[in-house]
């Protein structure tokens, strides 16, 4: 199976989505938004290459928690948590949320990342920007990102976001 390039799995997290959730941080991001909260992920050479299987075990061995790709930019690496993502799919009801500095309507032209798009319930999209940051927003940074219920919009062939 394919190998992720990951910094870290936190488990249990209550801050990339509802509930709690097994989060599972990308390594690379080609964004380079100015003021992000982690810079260090930007070079994918500094994650380390874990199998997609290995991952996949850490995932389903927690029967509530749900599931979070995050970075760094998991659309960096779309074929990998593609793999990842349809194996949940799979193999549990568990619902997927993806962060992405990437918008929405440009994924879609990428054969890669639309697949990965798929098997994702939400995704958070757009770029950090420091004048529009606002902490009291849920589950993103600035104003400008948006939560994205992916399966609508795939049906519907616009962009839905989710209310959240
Ligand atoms: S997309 Fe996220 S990880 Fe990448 S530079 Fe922007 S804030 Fe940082």
């Amino acid at each position: 199976m394919a190998t992720i390039s990951i910094l870290d799995i936190v488990e249990d997290t209550t801050v990339d989505g509802p509930g709690f959730r097994t989060t599972v941080y990308s390594a690379g991001c080609p964004n380079c938004c100015p003021g992000c909260h982690n810079p260090h992920s930007w070079d994918i050479a500094n994650g380390h290459e874990v199998d997609v299987e290995d991952i996949l075990k850490v995932i389903l061995a927690d029967q509530f928690a749900d599931v979070t790709f995050s970075g760094g930019d998991p659309m960096f690496q779309p074929a990998g948590f593609a793999a990842l993502a349809k194996a949940v799919k799979e193999r549990s009801g568990k619902n997927i949320w993806c962060y992405t500095g990437y918008l929405f309507e440009d994924l879609l032209q990428n054969a890669q990342q639309k697949e990965l798009l798929e098997y994702v319930d939400v995704l958070v999209d757009g770029r950090f920007v420091e004048v529009l940051k606002d902490e009291s927003l849920r589950f993103r940074g600035s104003s400008n990102q948006r939560i994205i219920d992916v399966q609508a919009s795939l049906q519907h062939g616009k962009t839905v976001l989710l209310d959240i």
